[in-house]
């Protein structure tokens, strides 16, 4: 028996040359999740649908192919299908289709539950075929029928499904229908970098950008400098390698703060988280530069915390020229939990985290005007250049690439490691 997965993409909207782009994009993300799984399968396109080619008959390793891709952007749904190749089996003129008929009668009884109502779907893009689509249901339930135990059909509001799909090269056969996240394939939108923190809410919206195609890098400031032999059992690591399964190749840069935080050592302003977020924007933006990547994202959500107001959004905004994307700025605490939950982030996000933000005054100013603060930053932060110099000289990159780590380097080290 052949397999196949069967993927039917995302946006049917799109039109045009958007659309082959797109389609491209994903088979491309889709050939590099399942290498790095260890499947060097043929990823191809027919019509409006993406098909994986199955060489193996290990029904087990198609099924968690069929898990993992589920979670690539850009899948509205996909199936792990029995597929019977045209001519082998010659369906097309209708001369052997016991075969299927076989098939049929064993997912039946398969899948049987007393009491529940069956239908079966027949789409046929081939015109050729001897039967048209009802004819073929009918000839297919009334198989069911005799074989097995089912007893009821509601075309409506069926229980089971049997889907059986004829094209010009084969037929394709199967009882289930796994939902994707939808979106865009990553790769096709654009490229941001995502300010990392240690919570829920940063990775969340990191994955709701690659959702919608972006790849994305992040930026963490640490307090402390991690030893490159451990870095990345460090939270922050972990949190971007298991975003990375599904976000494709994420580079990671982790920089200091502790040039900001000896800056304004003693100083006791009240402003200092605003300060502070405003510095992590210019830190940020020279990487974006390096990277080229078109916005920077955050986590923030507006009122949340005492410092996620308007006016700190907007003095953030100000310190640079790229654009700042919240994608989360209007969900509620329990939505955001809910979708670290779903894409399996909740256990590492909740981990203690302390290496934080230490140097954030207990009560922040939920007001700043950006004139005040740029006068602040003359006044008490004079030397910001080489304050940036310093943090980016210091910077600690990982890369992963589909969950793998392939590249770690420290600042200050010529060698780069895998
Ligand atoms: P999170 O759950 O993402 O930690 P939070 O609710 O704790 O967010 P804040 O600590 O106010 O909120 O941070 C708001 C946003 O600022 C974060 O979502 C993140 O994008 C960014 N941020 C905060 N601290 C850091 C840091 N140390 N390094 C990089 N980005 C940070
Ligand atoms: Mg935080």
């Amino acid at each position: 028996m052949h397999y196949k997965i069967v993927v039917h993409y995302a946006e049917l909207a799109l039109k045009g040359r958007n659309r082959s782009e797109f389609v491209k994009r994903l088979r491309k993300q889709m050939r590099k999740k399942l290498k790095s799984l260890g499947f060097d399968w043929q990823v191809r396109s027919i019509h409006d649908r993406v098909f994986v080619e199955i060489p193996t008959i290990e029904k087990k390793q198609a099924e968690q192919a069929v898990t993992e891709l589920a979670r690539i952007p850009g899948i509205a749904w996909l199936s792990l299908v029995h597929w019977f190749p045209e001519p082998e089996f010659r369906f097309l003129k209708g001369e052997n289709l016991q075969p299927v008929y076989d098939l049929i009668s064993y997912l039946a009884n398969d899948v049987y539950q007393e009491g529940q109502r069956f239908a079966v779907r027949v789409k046929r893009s081939d015109k050729n075929f001897p039967m048209n689509s009802q004819e073929f249901e009918k000839a297919l339930a009334t198989c069911i029928f005799k074989t097995s135990s089912w007893q009821h059909v509601d075309l409506k509001n069926a229980d089971q499904f049997f889907y059986v799909d004829v094209t010009s090269q084969g037929m394709s056969v199967h009882t289930n229908k796994i939902r994707g996240t939808g979106g865009l394939p990553v790769s096709s939108t654009g490229r941001v970098l995502t300010l990392l923190s240690g919570g829920f809410d940063s990775p969340v919206a990191a994955w709701l950008m690659a959702n919608r195609g972006c790849s994305v890098d992040f930026i963490h400031f640490s307090a402390s400098h991690h030893n490159l032999n451990d870095v990345e059992n460090y939270k922050i690591a972990r949190i971007v390698r298991q975003l990375s399964e599904v976000t494709g190749r994420s580079r990671l840069f982790i920089v200091p703060y502790t040039h900001f935080d000896m800056a304004l050592l003693e100083q006791d302003l009240d402003y200092d988280l605003i300060l502070f977020r405003r510095f992590m924007a210019r830190v940020a933006e020279h990487i974006m530069v390096d990277i080229n990547a078109a916005a920077l994202v955050t986590g923030d959500n507006l009122g949340q915390v005492a410092s996620q107001t308007l006016d700190n959004i907007n003095s953030m905004n100000r310190a640079i020229s790229s654009p700042i994307l919240r994608p989360l700025l209007t969900y509620n605490k329990d939505e955001i939990i809910n979708k670290s939950m779903d894409l399996g982030l909740f256990e590492v996000c909740r981990e203690p985290y302390k290496d934080c933000c230490a140097l954030i005054s207990k009560s922040p100013r939920t007001k700043s005007k950006f004139n005040v603060l740029d006068k602040l930053e003359t006044q008490y932060l004079e030397g910001y250049s080489d304050l940036i110099r310093d943090t980016l000289d210091e910077t600690t990159t990982l890369v992963y690439n589909f969950g793998q780590l392939v590249f770690k380097k420290e600042f200050g080290d010529e060698n780069s490691y895998v």
